[in-house]
């Protein structure tokens, strides 16, 4: 890729919509949290855990992921993993971040659902005013447990209900298809939060359709399998149902090789209002930029494509009409030069 195009991908305004913020915590904060909480780990360095992130499917990626999550105790952990996150999106330009959180991983070990909401929205809040990023909090459910947890962390959320906009699911995919979740999503609807699902990233393309049809989501997190039935495709293109699309995750799980064979410009090319994200940043390899440069090394995107996907992060976010437009607005500006 030449210095112009890695420049423009690099310095574009941007928005990030899948993001676990369990997911970008660094072995090193990891660390500095287990000591300020007396936590034992069951690495001896932060270079051995560094060498566990060889991951061979989403599966022995969660173990991990768990195991890293079990020092985050109280509020100000919370605030620290949050900040540190904002901070990096920030370096690679990202105006806007509709953030992740599992609560259930939390709580499950006896931390307050407060403790968790609190510092995570702080962090939020301190970007606003100091940066004037916007960010916005989607709670997940996690889909290996079952709908009756997923209710109960409903109930505990409610008091904080203005401090996130939507749920969606995550977690372990095959064998825990969205409509295990029918019932509290559509709880959640009438509570007009905003719904979201992974679908399509390890599992089948009928889960895609599943979680349309059954639990109604306006955005499908990965999604990648969809070229698998033209059908599909061509619907999600005609409902311009955005893709939340994580190329070194997809890399780093082995949905894919190499990130040569990553299907993203097949996505654009079929009309798709794919998204470029993170995911779990600090465990597969890359922040924002990380993932938009290597990507656009991997595959013949042009400037063109950059402009598209900066667009379609900001069209995909659930920014009301009139922000939306002036980040929409910002971009193109960006382009013009
Ligand atoms: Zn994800």
């Amino acid at each position: 890729m030449d210095s112009t195009l890695r420049n423009i991908v690099q310095k574009m305004p941007k928005a990030e919509l899948h993001i676990h913020i369990e997911g970008s915590l660094e072995p090193e904060l990891i660390f500095a949290l287990a000591e300020r909480n007396l936590v034992a780990l069951n690495y001896a360095s932060v270079d051995e855990l560094r060498r566990a992130y060889a991951f061979t499917d989403l599966q022995s990626f969660l173990d991990i992921y768990y195991a890293g999550a079990s020092v985050l105790l109280t509020e100000q952990d919370f605030f620290d993993m949050t900040w540190a996150y904002l901070q990096r999106a920030k370096a690679d330009h990202v105006l806007h971040t509709e953030i992740f959180f599992d609560p259930q991983t939390h709580t499950t070990r006896g931390v307050a659902f407060s403790t968790v909401i609190d510092g995570i929205h702080r962090a939020l809040r301190e970007a606003r005013a100091r940066w004037g990023m916007s960010g916005a909090l989607i709670m997940c459910f996690l889909r290996h447990l079952s709908e009756e947890d997923a209710f109960a962390t409903l109930e505990q959320a409610l008091p904080y209900r203005d401090k996130f906009i939507g749920v969606g699911l995550d977690s372990s995919e095959r064998g825990n298809p969205p409509e295990k979740f029918a019932r509290v999503f559509a709880r959640c609807k009438e509570l007009g939060l905003h719904l979201v699902a992974h679908a399509g990233e390890e599992g089948p393309p009928a889960y895609i359709e599943t979680a349309l049809d059954v639990l109604q989501v306006e955005r499908i997190d990965h999604g990648v399998r969809c070229l698998e039935d033209a059908a599909l495709t061509r619907r999600l293109a005609r409902d311009k149902i955005p893709l939340t699309v994580c190329p070194l995750s997809n890399l780093k799980l082995r949905v894919i090789d190499k990130l040569s064979d990553h299907n993203l410009l097949q996505l654009l090319d079929a009309g798709l209002v794919a998204t470029i994200n993170s995911d779990d940043p600090a465990y597969f390899g890359g922040y924002m930029n990380d993932n938009f440069v290597q990507t656009f090394e991997a595959l013949p995107l042009q400037r063109k494509h950059a402009q598209q996907l900066a667009r379609n992060s900001f069209f995909a976010s659930f920014l009301d009409a009139s922000t939306k437009q002036k980040y929409l607005d910002e971009v193109d500006t960006f382009f013009q030069d």
